[in-house]
Order: structure tokens, then C-alpha cells, then sequence
């Protein structure tokens, strides 16, 4: 059933919302379909995306980087490597190997064909698969049996083993939050409104208050999502943030680092830094990832997350 009468408003504070859906998210902006430039501070992931000399080069002329191996594990998932160590969590990203995760399924549910795909490789239960229904808002919610699509909501949270959650993606950054003590876990969809709003910070509070977790026990994984190089947006959209994540780029244009934005939020909220893992791949320049900018074809990828 769904559980969305346990909604948590983030520390009693309205619900975040916004006057125009369609202008300025990281997943409803115009792009083209060209890959864009390289990465400055591109972090690979040990046994992931390696930088090529060649690659590091373009980077230094700024010139356009040329397409990257392969990053597609084993089974067309994707892991950060500071959570694959850690042994009560799984998580990990589609990638195209595994097609579009976009959902809901015909039914209204959750579980698309790509889905249960998904779930079954991470050995995972599909029946008990919990989507949040994300709207590019800031509303954490509590899950604690399986609820189908949690309906407005970009943050879903969970203490209970076996029971996965699943948020999609395609250039908004997944934040994904383990608290190996209690345990519990939270998986946060970050685009630049649920970021301007504080989604990261609202998840670790709903986390303290709900199962007690400390911010210093937790452990976070970020992105796969858009780098800053390719995340340009408007000033409207930059004067929401710190100007040092949000860099000028020419013609009225700003550079948005959502990695940092998140990054520093979490670290604010009491997380020690060595435990923020980064997965490194920018999303739209990886072409095993979906990305509304690179493509506006409606695909997404997925995280999914569960305690053992
Ligand atoms: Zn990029």
C-alpha cells in the first residue's frame, strides 16, 4: 500500500514547490545532441573511467574530449565503489544495456519490463520495487512496505531489508545516503530546484529524526549526473545558488556544479567528507547513461538501493 500519509515534510516545512516545471531542470532543458566538452576534475572511479593522456590534453586546450571507453560494468550496472564496499547495501545504476527505466509500467506501477531486469541482476525483489514519483520537489518519504510509485516525492528513505527503492534519472543526480548503524537508507533525486531547495539536507534530517541516524555515521554516494561543463543554465536559475557553483559561462550563461552544490550541502549537515563518494561520470557524456541534454527522447537510467 502506499504509505504517503508518512510523508515527511522536511522538518516541518512547507512542501517545496515551483511556478514552472518546464524551464531550467536539469531534466526539461534544450540541448543538443552533440557530446559536449571534457571534464575538468572528471573523478574516475577505480576499475571505472580511467582518464586516456589523449583525453587529458583535449581537457587543457578545452577542446571537445573524444568519446571515453566504455564504462559498462559487468550486467549493464553501474556501482560507486565507496558503497559496493559497503556489505548491508545494494545499490547500483542502469545503463543502456538494460534499456530506458523510465516508468511508470501500463498498470501504474512501478515495474516496468527494464525494471524487473534491473532488480533481478542486483538480486533483488521486483514485487517489493518502491519508485519515488519525482517532480523535481524537495518532499521526503518514509517507506516501510512496498508502495508502488510514491507520488511526489524525490526522496524516498527506508530501514527495512529486502525492500529496494528505485529513482530514474538523465541528468539530475541521484544522492544516495546508507546509514550502516541502524541501518537505513535514502535515495534523493537532485535537479538544480530539489538542490536550490536543499532535497540532500532534508533527506539526512528525515533520516536523524525518523531513525535516529547521526550525519557523522552516514555514507553518500553522488551521480552519476550532468558535470559542470555541460550543466549551463540561465542567471535565473545561478542566482539561486552560492556564485561559486554557479560560474559565469558567456552571452548571460552560468556553469551550475550540482556535484558541489550537493557535496557541500551534505557535508554542512554533519557528514565527514572521506564518506561523500562521487561515481565521476558525467552523464551527458556518457553515452551508456541517459541524458536529457544530449537527447531529449524521454529515456532515463535508474538507481536502485536496498538493505540487505
Ligand atoms: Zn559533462
Amino acid at each position: 500500500m502506499h504509505r504517503s500519509s508518512t510523508e515527511v515534510k522536511g522538518q516541518g516545512e512547507p512542501g517545496f514547490h515551483f511556478r514552472n516545471p518546464s524551464v531550467g531542470a536539469a531534466c526539461g532543458w534544450p540541448e543538443n545532441n552533440s557530446y559536449g566538452p571534457a571534464t575538468p576534475g572528471l573523478r574516475a572511479s577505480p576499475g571505472f573511467l580511467s582518464i586516456p593522456s589523449w583525453c587529458r590534453q583535449a581537457r587543457a586546450t578545452e577542446e571537445a574530449c573524444p568519446p571515453r571507453p566504455s564504462p559498462v560494468e559487468g550486467e549493464g550496472v553501474l556501482r560507486i565503489p565507496g558503497l559496493a564496499a559497503e556489505a548491508g547495501l545494494v545499490h547500483g545504476f542502469s545503463t543502456m544495456a538494460l534499456g530506458s527505466m523510465r516508468g511508470p509500467a501500463p498498470d501504474g506501477g512501478p515495474l516496468t519490463p527494464a525494471r524487473r531486469a534491473f532488480a533481478e541482476v542486483l538480486g533483488l525483489d521486483p514485487g517489493r520495487l518502491t519508485a519515488a514519483g519525482a517532480v523535481h520537489g524537495a518532499e521526503v518519504a518514509r517507506v516501510e512496505e512496498p508502495a508502488g510509485v510514491v507520488r511526489g516525492c524525490d526522496a524516498v528513505m527506508t530501514d527495512r531489508p529486502g525492500l529496494p527503492l528505485l529513482a530514474t534519472f538523465a541528468d539530475c543526480w541521484p544522492v544516495l545516503l546508507y546509514d550502516p548503524v541502524r541501518p537505513a537508507v535514502a535515495l534523493v533525486h537532485a535537479g538544480w530546484r530539489g538542490s536550490a531547495a536543499g532535497i540532500a539536507v532534508r533527506a539526512v534530517a528525515a533520516m536523524r529524526r525518523e531513525y535516529g541516524s547521526s550525519p557523522a555515521d552516514l555514507v553518500a554516494g553522488l551521480g552519476p549526473g550532468i558535470c559542470a561543463r555541460c550543466y549551463e543554465v540561465g542567471e535565473e536559475v545561478a542566482g539561486r545558488f552560492d556564485a561559486a557553483r554557479a560560474r559565469p559561462a558567456g552571452d548571460g550563461r552560468f556553469r551550475l556544479d550540482l556535484e558541489a552544490v550537493n557535496r557541500g550541502q551534505l557535508e554542512a549537515a554533519g557528514l565527514r567528507p572521506q564518506r561523500v563518494h562521487v561515481h565521476g561520470a558525467c552523464t551527458r557524456e556518457t553515452a551508456e547513461l541517459a541524458s536529457h541534454r544530449r537527447a531529449a527522447d524521454g529515456v532515463r537510467f535508474a538507481c536502485l538501493v536496498a538493505i540487505r
